[in-house]
């Protein structure tokens, strides 16, 4: 079967960034789809993303980035400080300078809203067939194509199976039986505040990374700048699966006691906190058999320090569709070649994200090393650090 000739759907488990993406990825092709998401609604739980210029590019290539209109803020920049001292180490230039070096912004926006922007792209192409409740629990392959069983028992059958159902992948399990996640020691921390909430943050400050000893933290306006997001990340021990605990500040605080006023501020205006453990995966055996393949998070979850997943998931979704979109191709070959173009690219940016996490907390000499290096940086040098990652173009489809 070539990927061309295929009237049966393909099947795409996780209506998520990745699952969102591949399906408009397809449907502009004209490929149908069928979306099974096992949340009953696509709700997204409220927290910031960023979305550099290599996500930004293919977005506004699939008329996404429009969508998001207002909502969206595209920082100056980004200025690093230190924790401790509250001194300001570098400011790596974003806005006007991103998109004038990547052809493409570098934005913020709300998770939920970015959700909205890909659901009603996708609800707005007849290929896509969106099925919710529907959780995946294993996928057989059928003479005609792929079986997918759900928890409920319905079945769904299509020509090949797209696994975008997250970082808790029961593809993946499927697919690679011994690969297990593993706690990377560290939680992190989300709360939205009003901007008049945290006024020692200051409107030039509202992109801000600080970073000190055992801990960091990250913050951004969203929503068109009508709140604001912060992200505080600990050494910690808690390890529970889940993106939605409720946690306690009193819980939180203590690690930041040492800190500079102006991030404390910040952190006690906070009303309610939502933790979540962070977990690592060894580079998998298998991302691929026949017509089945994983997909965003499901093959390669990655520490939040570089603000990448999303964006990976996006890209693989263009990869893909690229891929599929080679006359003459069979499906399983379009699957290998999309698979051998992904995973190194996957784990260069896996590695930079875990490298960012070890240097974010360095302490002692190591700490005031950095600082020095960041400070002597030219702010253009700091952002072209990023090529390699900001510069991917996938390609016209
Ligand atoms: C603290 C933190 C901050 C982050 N910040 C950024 C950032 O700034 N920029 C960035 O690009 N990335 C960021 N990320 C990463 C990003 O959130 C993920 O990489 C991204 O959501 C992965 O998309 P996905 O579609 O693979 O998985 P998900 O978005 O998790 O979607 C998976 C979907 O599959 C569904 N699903 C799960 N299991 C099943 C099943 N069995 N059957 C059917 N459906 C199922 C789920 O309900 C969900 O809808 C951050 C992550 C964290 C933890």
């Amino acid at each position: 079967m070539t990927a061309e000739r295929s009237s049966e759907p393909i099947l795409i488990a996780g209506g998520g960034i990745g699952g969102l993406s591949a399906a408009i990825a397809l449907a502009r092709q004209g490929r149908p789809v069928r979306i099974l998401e096992r949340g009953e609604t696509f709700s997204e739980a409220g927290a910031g993303i960023q979305l550099g210029p290599n996500a930004t590019r293919i977005l506004r290539q699939w008329e996404v980035l429009e969508r998001l209109g207002d909502d969206l803020v595209a920082p100056e920049g980004v200025s690093v400080f230190d924790g401790l001292s509250g001194a300001r180490l570098a400011m790596v230039p974003l806005g006007a300078a991103a998109e004038r070096r990547y052809g493409s912004p570098y934005v913020v926006v709300h998770r939920a809203d970015l959700q909205r922007g890909l659901l009603e792209t996708a609800r707005a192409r007849p290929e896509i067939e969106i099925a919710t409740g529907f959780e995946l629990t294993r996928y057989e392959s059928v003479a005609e194509g792929i079986a997918a069983h759900a928890t409920s028992g319905e079945v769904a059958r299509g020509s090949a199976l797209i696994a975008a159902d997250g970082i808790a992948s029961r593809v993946r399990k499927q697919l690679n039986p011994d690969a297990a996640l593993r706690f990377s020691g560290r939680t992190a921390w989300r709360t939205l505040l009003e901007p008049t909430a945290v006024p020692s943050l200051g409107p030039e400050q509202r992109t801000g990374l600080w970073l000190a000893p055992n801990a960091h933290l990250v913050h951004y306006a969203v929503r068109g700048g009508r709140a604001v997001n912060i992200v505080a990340v600990v050494e910690d021990r808690w390890n529970q699966e889940g993106w939605n605990t409720e946690a306690d500040a009193s819980e939180l605080l203590p690690h930041y006691a040492a800190w500079a006023a102006p991030a404390r501020a910040a952190l006690e205006a906070a009303r309610s906190w939502r933790k979540w453990a962070l977990f690592e995966l060894a580079p998998l055996a298998c991302w691929s058999s026949g017509t089945v393949v994983l997909l965003g998070d499901a093959a390669h979850p990655m520490l939040p320090f570089l603000a990448q997943g999303g964006a990976m998931a996006i890209e693989d979704a263009a990869v893909l569709a690229r891929e599929l979109a080679r006359p003459g191709t069979p499906v399983e070959a379009a699957f290998g070649r999309y698979v051998s173009l992904r995973q190194g690219r996957t784990l260069n940016v896996q590695e930079a994200s875990r490298r960012n996490g070890r240097v974010y907390h360095l302490a002692g000499a190591a700490r005031w090393a950095r600082n020095l290096v960041l400070r002597s940086r030219r702010p253009e040098a700091l952002l072209g650090r990023f090529d390699w990652l900001y510069g991917f173009d996938p390609g016209a489809p």
